[in-house]
């Protein structure tokens, strides 16, 4: 047990006498003491008010009478508790995970949930996880906000570059493919990721020229890898903006001859806009970039609101199932059930199927005991640059052989 849990303070909120006793009860056989117990959320909110909390761990209940366990993490919330919480319920899981993502939103440093009563080693192994909650917390430092004229200039002085992302065989754990992942290597700030520029290109209208730059590194680091023996496909992310225009095709599939690859080895992965304006469009050039042989990829299944209707529309040869619904699938009943059922419709309709988000061991198992063909995650392997792929895949073959043993 480290120092640091010793030294955490403990506030237990619950309605309930009887659980507020065995609670403590139980904290302290495991060695904390410092515990204040309180059987409703104001009481609590009172003592906290004025306090220095960061080395506090808040054991909540959801269902009190009063203030109940959400309007307490609202509360939590408004006043920028920095402490770790706990959440206790005797209510269905479902319910519970439902609290949690709330409190995860709010910003709030949550350990985790128990189900009532709670079992003395699950609650030691939360507490276990306790350590200054503010390295834990989403790094916030480093949300700069870019203009549009920054990023074009970007874009120009060639600050954007490609890193690749292994896709292996679950069932080999061969290398089947690569993902290209766009970076900004920003001069002053490091490393820029997508989520913070690529709506910032699509909204004016700088996206075209990213997935240009994109595509022709993407290609031109294909054909080396290829040279150098690896028979693996190239994924490329594109935007629905990129789908707007004829000339954007035209430029891909010259780009693509003139490359050396063959249309077989491409696969364009891509995720639905909140704004599309030609849909039709869309549809044409997706549909004729299929009877070229170049595959098409649904990203992110299940996450926007329309995936079904692009899955009846477009012919997607390939599905990728969002990582919120790989990692920890395994002890999940939810993410389980979303799982399979994704699984199963891509089945259904013939197409392949890509895991993504395979972040430890838990989730590798899991996939093998599936029937979903490809894997992809930080488990696996990290977005590398191109070059890193031929010493990545020596180690990978030799962990493989050992996670198989
Ligand atoms: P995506 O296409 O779904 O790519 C997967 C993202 O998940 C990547 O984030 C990758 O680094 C991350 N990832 C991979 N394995 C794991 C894992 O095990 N756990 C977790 N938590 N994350 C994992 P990245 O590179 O930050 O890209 C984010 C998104 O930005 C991409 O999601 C894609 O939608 C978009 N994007 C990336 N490159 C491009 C591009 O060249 N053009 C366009 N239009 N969009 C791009
Ligand atoms: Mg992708
Ligand atoms: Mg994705």
């Amino acid at each position: 047990m480290s120092q640091n849990q010793f030294n955490a303070e403990i506030i237990i909120v619950d309605d309930n006498q009887f659980q507020l006793k065995l609670l403590s009860h139980q904290l302290e056989m495991v060695g904390y003491e410092s515990v204040m117990a309180f059987d409703n959320g104001q009481a609590a909110l009172c003592y906290m008010t004025g306090r220095v909390l960061d080395s506090t761990v808040v054991i909540l209940d959801l269902n009190m009478p009063n203030m109940d366990g959400l309007e307490f993490l609202q509360a939590l919330k408004e006043t920028n508790y920095s402490g770790a919480l706990l959440l206790v319920s005797g209510e269905d899981e479902r319910v519970v995970q439902s609290a949690e993502t709330l409190a995860l939103s709010y910003n709030l440093f949550v350990l985790g949930h128990l189900s009532k009563p709670a079992q003395q080693h699950q609650l030691q192994k939360y507490l276990n996880e306790f350590s200054a909650p503010k390295e834990a917390l989403p790094d916030t430092g480093n949300q700069k906000v870019y203009t549009a004229d920054r990023l074009r200039q970007a874009i120009k002085a060639g600050e954007l570059t490609n890193v690749y992302q292994p896709k292996v065989l679950v069932s080999t754990g061969e290398l089947k493919g690569i993902e290209a992942l766009v970076r900004w290597e920003h001069p002053e700030d490091g490393e820029v990721l997508p989520d913070r520029f690529i709506h910032l290109a699509e909204e004016n209208g700088l996206i075209d020229e990213i997935a240009r730059q994109v595509l022709r590194e993407a290609f031109y680091d294909s054909k080396l890898l290829k040279d150098l023996g690896m028979d693996i496909t190239l994924a490329v992310n594109i935007s629905m903006y990129n789908l707007n225009t004829r000339e954007f095709i035209s430029y891909l599939e010259k780009e693509l001859q003139s490359s050396g690859l063959s249309p077989q080895d491409l696969i364009l992965e891509i995720t639905e806009s909140r704004l599309m304006k030609d849909y039709l469009l869309v549809l044409d050039m997706l549909t004729r970039l299929r009877l070229r042989r170049v595959s098409l990829s649904i990203d992110d299944f299940g996450t926007g609101h329309s995936s079904m209707a692009q899955l009846r529309d477009i012919p997607f040869n390939e599905l990728k199932i969002d990582g919120s619904f790989v990692h920890s699938a395994c002890d999940n009943a939810t993410l389980h059930g979303i799982f399979d059922g994704s699984l199963q419709t891509a089945k259904n309709l013939g197409i392949r199927t890509v895991a993504e988000g395979v972040e430890d061991e838990a989730d590798w198992n899991f996939l093998e005991n599936s029937d979903c063909d490809t894997a992809q995650g930080f488990f696996i392997g990290r977005p590398m640059k191109a070059m890193e792929l031929v010493a990545w895949r020596e180690q990978w073959t030799q962990r493989c052989a050992k996670i198989a043993v």
